[in-house]
């Protein structure tokens, strides 16, 4: 039986070799057919379980199928709600809005429009710049060096992979490269250098329309912006009339601790891009908060035709209802810590082969010193039934991002799995 399921998927695979574009990524790290997920696992066709600490890229929260989420769709699809709903009114978008109100925004005294843009991150993140250079009259937007913003064009020129970049094949413009926090190591202010730039008229730097920022930067390495470095950036773009940016699109939706990750520096943003998360169960969506006297779009004027997905916005009101108090976020920070806790614990362990911890909240990571052995780790992680993924310049970061859902338990387990790994390295 083992044997006949094993060539099914063998087969399977064939065909996804076959027939599937050459631009596939994650089936070439993880070879397997996968068929079931629940929670913290996914299931291949023959049964066997992997411990996933990928979360679709930050797009699975509240973990696979998390079943108080499947629930509301699976009632809204049969009580015939509307589906596809370009961007009418609809009953399911405005019980969504006023929940993350009423949840989100009013806790924290921070007011913006909503703006439902194209169903991806890279759409909201276009749209965010659209806006700025709309709002500013000015051209250059302002990103940080390891940025990770989308891969569409106007993203694509933010985000600073080469890699990503050079399959461009036109100019990436109208983009000024600034140091992220702590680029230079530490007892270098990267902002005290941009804000010379800026403020001398013969600098030769442009001043930008918007200042874009990841407050972790998730696929530059889990590399954290300090508070401190976060409310200078914020005061910094006021002084210049340039918009600040936070592409929360994967260090949101609770991944850092808090449902909005800024929340931990007090800085409050002109727009914030979400997406990933936001549905809870990994269904397209994206939107954008602008605070509200920049909305300065005339009707119509960033559109795209899935804008609607009303199953999406069930299921992300549903998801809301997991910060409806403090008890999911104070699990999220427990958990953390004891991630932390472990890591640490790694890194005095194998010193030569451990640089130091990345990241913060569920959102956390190793460097090592070799980067080919975080890839090495990676797949030795994946045979033996646990899915982890590489970030940073050259994928020296083994990302550390399960489901925020997931038990004491389930992560310690996890953690071990890798301990272990690292030991017959
Ligand atoms: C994933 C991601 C994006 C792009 O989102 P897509 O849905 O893949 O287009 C943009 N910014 C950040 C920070 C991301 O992690």
């Amino acid at each position: 039986m083992a044997t006949i399921d094993l060539m099914k998927s063998k087969s399977d695979f064939e065909t996804i070799e076959k027939m599937e574009s050459q631009v596939r990524s994650y089936s070439r790290g993880f070879p397997a057919v996968f068929h079931k997920a629940k929670d913290s696992y996914i299931y291949d066709t023959s049964g066997k379980p992997y411990l996933d600490f990928l979360s679709g890229a930050g797009s699975l929260n509240y973990g696979h199928n998390n079943s108080f989420i499947v629930e509301s769709a699976i009632s809204y699809l049969k009580d015939g709600g509307v589906l596809q709903g370009l961007d009418l009114a609809t009953s399911a978008k405005i019980e969504f809005l006023n929940d993350f109100n009423r949840i989100v925004l009013e806790p924290i005294h921070q007011q913006f429009r909503v703006q439902f843009t194209g169903p991806t991150g890279t759409n909201a993140v276009e749209s965010a710049i659209k806006l700025a250079r709309k709002v500013t009259g000015r051209r250059s937007i302002a990103a940080f060096t390891n940025a990770f913003h989308g891969v569409s064009l106007g993203a694509l020129a933010l985000t600073g992979n080469g890699f990503k970049r050079r399959a461009a094949q036109v100019s990436l413009n109208d983009v000024t490269r600034l140091p992220f926090d702590g680029y230079f190591g530490t007892g270098f202010e990267t902002l005290a250098y941009a804000r010379q730039l800026f403020n001398d008229p013969s600098s030769g730097i442009e001043v930008p329309a918007a200042f874009i920022v990841e407050t972790v930067q998730g696929e530059g390495g889990l590399n954290v912006a300090r508070n401190e470095w976060l409310q200078e950036l914020a005061s910094l773009a006021r002084s210049l009339d340039s918009l600040l940016i936070v592409d929360d699109i994967q260090a949101g939706c609770g991944r850092t601790g808090s449902f909005l990750s800024y929340q931990r520096s007090g800085i409050y943003p002109d727009i914030v891009c979400l997406s990933k998360s936001i549905s809870g169960i990994g269904l397209p969506m994206a939107l954008m908060l602008i605070k509200p006297e920049y909305d300065q779009w005339a009707p119509g004027e960033h559109n795209g035709t899935f804008r609607g997905n009303n199953l999406a916005f069930v299921t992300a009101k549903a998801a809301l209802t997991f910060w409806e108090d403090h008890k999911f976020s104070t699990h999220v920070s427990d958990l953390a810590t004891q991630i932390a806790y472990e890591l640490d614990n790694m890194i005095s362990e194998f010193p030569n082969l451990l640089k130091r911890r990345k990241g913060l909240g569920l959102f956390q990571g190793i460097e090592f010193a070799e980067p080919s052995l975080s890839l090495k780790t990676r797949e030795e992680l994946f045979s033996k039934g646990m899915i982890a993924e590489s970030s940073g310049a050259r994928g020296e970061v083994l990302k550390v991002m399960p489901a925020l859902t997931i038990t004491k338990e389930l992560l310690e387990a996890g953690l071990l799995k890798i301990r272990q790994t690292l030991a017959r390295l």
